[in-house]
């Protein structure tokens, strides 16, 4: 295997975890960063999004279920922007179906957004009539400072490369500007359990924990790390258990799930974080 170099810290010491989906899973012996290599190119990762896997995915099934954790995040977000930044501009990057531009657009904020698919994009366009970018941040050009939030839900996850992204929305955001950000956590009950199976023979459940299409995967020192390095300083970092009806179709497992979050409810080590962050002027 040839070494890569560690997304977050630079380090080359690297721990092989497990070969799932054709892919290295690692794990920073230095940072703790976990990420599967190599890294797929662009065109790997319009098949993965492409592919029946992703799209029947249960990801999508409660996309609509304003009762989330997930949601009440989105709107608490949404209430957080309108009070620090009235009449501001937002940009959503993987808007999906445009709650929180809905949220937004609803407490008089201007919202933009970037999608990568072609359909989703057009019906935000038609939903807000705003301007809906479809390439990478890093692709647009756009100038400094042109925003005063930014919002990332769950999105760190499935970039090529993390800092690379964090820096650019560094820019794009005015001075004290806000970037809400969520991605999965590891490093609780269920990712041990995941990994123990694994050692025992039984793949599946560390797989699913780790889907093809993400390609890393933080814990709550380099969820930080990766915040802080990109110069925000962190309003608030809490976690959140994935709403186990979004999780599986199976109740078995849902009823293991949630006796898994019972307990993670008392470690405080949950499956999600939620990050609000603001951008610090650099000296
Ligand atoms: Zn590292």
């Amino acid at each position: 295997m040839e070494p890569s170099a560690c997304n977050l810290c630079g380090g080359r010491a690297q721990q092989f975890m497990a070969r799932l989906h054709g892919r290295d899973l690692l794990r920073c012996g230095q940072c703790g960063l976990r990420w599967y290599h190599p890294t797929p190119t662009k065109a790997e990762l319009k098949d993965l999004y492409a592919a029946q896997e992703y799209v029947a995915a249960e990801y999508f099934t409660l996309e609509d279920d304003l009762q989330t954790n997930h949601y009440q995040h989105m709107l608490q977000a949404a209430d957080t922007a309108a009070r620090r930044f009235p009449g501001g501009k937002v940009l959503e990057i993987g808007p999906g179906a445009g709650h929180f531009l809905q949220f937004c657009s609803s407490r008089g904020l201007q919202v933009e957004a970037i999608e990568f698919s072609q359909p989703l994009a057009q019906s935000i366009r038609e939903k807000f009539g705003c301007v809906v970018r479809e390439d990478p941040l890093e692709e647009c050009g756009l100038p400094d400072g042109s925003f005063q939030v930014v919002a990332a839900f769950d999105l760190l996850e499935h970039v090529q490369d993390p800092a690379a992204l964090l820096r650019e929305i560094w820019r794009v955001l005015a001075p004290g500007g806000l970037l809400f950000l969520s991605t999965v956590s590891t490093d609780n009950l269920l990712d041990r359990v995941g990994a123990l199976l694994h050692r025992l023979g039984l793949s599946a459940p560390l797989a699913k924990l780790h889907p093809p299409y993400h390609l890393y995967y933080f814990n709550k020192p380099t969820i930080k790390r990766s915040i802080e390095q990109a110069d925000f300083a962190i309003e608030a970092l809490v976690q959140e258990n994935y709403d186990s009806r979004k999780a599986t179709s199976s109740l078995p497992a849902r009823l293991f799930l949630e006796a898994v979050y019972a307990l993670h409810d008392m470690s405080g080590d949950k499956t999600n974080f939620y990050a609000t962050c603001r951008k610090q002027t650099r000296d």
